[in-house]
């Protein structure tokens, strides 16, 4: 799906998520395997306070294994219930119910003690474009999943998938903006095609993946594109990107190497997997907010923290 984000579009998009979010139980948010930390957006912790939360990393398949493991951790030791999927797989589907089940035991805990009975929980899936929330809820729904009609109270035209009894799915995914203040953010997003990459050149774009991956993945780099020659690198990105050019002869008429194919080559080699499983990102080293957020930080404080990693889904419903 192709997403302009002008000023006015992210507005409706905001004012449709605060609308849903407030007929939900549950919080399905997603984050893209590949850049957990730029394809999250901060709000949404503020957006989903007080709901219990899982997040769901997608396109694993795509990402460094390590990494996602690393980033599970970073994300679990922040209360929540976290699962890395390929989406377009129902793989996961069990780890997730599970997880819907555990979130769900509080909240119907909770409403029991209010004398509230027998209501089903509807939870909502959010995340920025492109991170895969409509496969998410096909995969997650399934095709034998009936929709409910309108129900009264809910604005008309809102679809809710009922997976079980228990449980209904809002059809309508929440959208969330990117972040775009922050360069690295913006390069995360435009290389993993979460956002039109008219906003930064293709070339320039191919240079800072270049960048990134002599000093992350270098062996992946000469095992795609030089597996006899053996690069030496690091090297200069923009006579990497001539080499690779002439390695696979994208050559224009006369000879010169062609860094349009060039780029586009190794971008779309990245986007597709077919570099290698690569994971942009690393837990931020120092974040102040899981040292202060977490169950265990809380315990050890005895601070309210502990309270907002129940309201996120996490101690509550162990
Ligand atoms: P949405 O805008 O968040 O609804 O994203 P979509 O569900 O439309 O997915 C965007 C693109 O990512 C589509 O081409 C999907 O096939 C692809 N996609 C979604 N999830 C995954 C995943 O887990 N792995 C891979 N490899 N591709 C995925």
């Amino acid at each position: 799906m192709d997403y302009q984000w002008y000023p006015g579009h992210m507005t409706k998009a905001r004012r449709m998520m605060e609308e849903n979010i407030g007929l939900v139980d549950l919080v399905i948010e997603l984050t893209d395997a590949r850049i957990p930390m730029s394809s999250r957006n901060p709000d949404i912790d503020k957006l989903s306070a007080n709901k219990a939360r899982i997040l769901v990393m997608t396109k694993a398949d795509l990402a460094d294994p390590a990494r996602t493991a690393t980033f599970q951790k970073y994300f679990e030791d922040k209360g929540w219930m976290v699962a890395a999927v390929d989406a377009r797989t129902r793989k996961s589907n069990d780890k997730i119910r599970a997880y819907v089940e555990k979130a769900c035991s509080a909240k119907r805990e909770r409403d029991k003690r209010r004398g509230i009975v027998g209501r089903p929980l509807r939870a909502m899936v959010v995340g920025i474009p492109n991170v895969g929330k409509s496969t998410f809820i096909n995969s997650f729904a399934g095709k034998a999943s009936a929709k409910t009609g309108n129900k009264p109270g809910v604005t008309r035209g809102k679809q809710w998938i009922r997976l079980n009894k228990n449980l209904e799915l809002l059809d309508t995914p929440g959208i969330l903006w990117p972040r775009f203040e922050d360069r690295q953010v913006g390069i995360n997003l435009a290389l993993t095609g979460a956002i039109r990459q008219e906003l930064l050149e293709e070339q320039e774009l191919s240079l800072e993946l270049l960048n990134f991956l002599q000093r992350e993945y270098p062996s992946l780099l000469t095992d795609k594109y030089a597996p006899e020659e053996k690069w030496d690198l690091p090297m200069d990105s923009a006579e990497l990107l001539t080499k690779i050019a002439e390695a696979r002869k994208l050559l224009r008429t006369g000879g010169e190497p062609d860094y349009q194919r060039a780029s586009k080559l190794v971008l779309d080699d990245f986007r597709n997997g077919k570099t290698g499983r690569i994971t942009l990102e690393t837990p931020p080293a120092d974040d102040p907010e899981t040292a202060a957020g977490s169950p265990e930080a809380a315990r050890a404080q005895g601070t309210a923290g502990g309270a907002k990693a129940a309201a996120t889904g996490g101690e509550e419903s162990e």
